[in-house]
């Protein structure tokens, strides 16, 4: 189990990609990081008003909203909070269904409006 990921701020994703590091390229627009539950899958975030934002306080990374990795065997949930992964609920399959149909609505919505500011319990699905 991961509890810290360290920003690393690169250029080209890298082709082996170590636990505990969060890999942002800001040319990509894109993080890269192993799911902190330590399965070893790669979660790649992508930063954009309707996905993820990253706040960088030049020590260390917030990401929000929340990682839920509902599309990998673990399904981990977690949050990014100043480089500290925080554990969050895991979420029954009704639940995932309800927040990949209101991520989708909300997207939808969003093409036409400005979109609102994030709210930090409401999970992305990484693609
Ligand atoms: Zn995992």
């Amino acid at each position: 189990m991961i509890t810290h990921l360290a920003p690393r701020f690169i250029d080209t994703i890298p082709e082996h990609p170590e636990s505990g590091v969060l890999y942002v390229s800001i040319e990509y627009a894109t993080t890269l990081h192993l799911c902190a539950c330590g399965c070893g899958y790669e979660v790649v975030l992508g930063i954009a008003p309707r996905d993820w934002k990253i706040t960088w306080d030049g020590e260390t990374v917030t990401i929000n909203p929340s990682v839920g990795n509902w599309s990998l065997p673990c399904q981990s949930h977690y949050l990014i909070r100043r480089n500290k992964i925080v554990w969050a609920r895991r979420w029954t399959n009704k639940e995932i269904d309800r927040g990949r149909a209101a991520d989708a609505l909300r997207k939808r919505l969003q093409q036409t409006r400005t979109p609102l500011s994030g709210d930090a319990l409401s999970p992305r699905t990484p693609p």
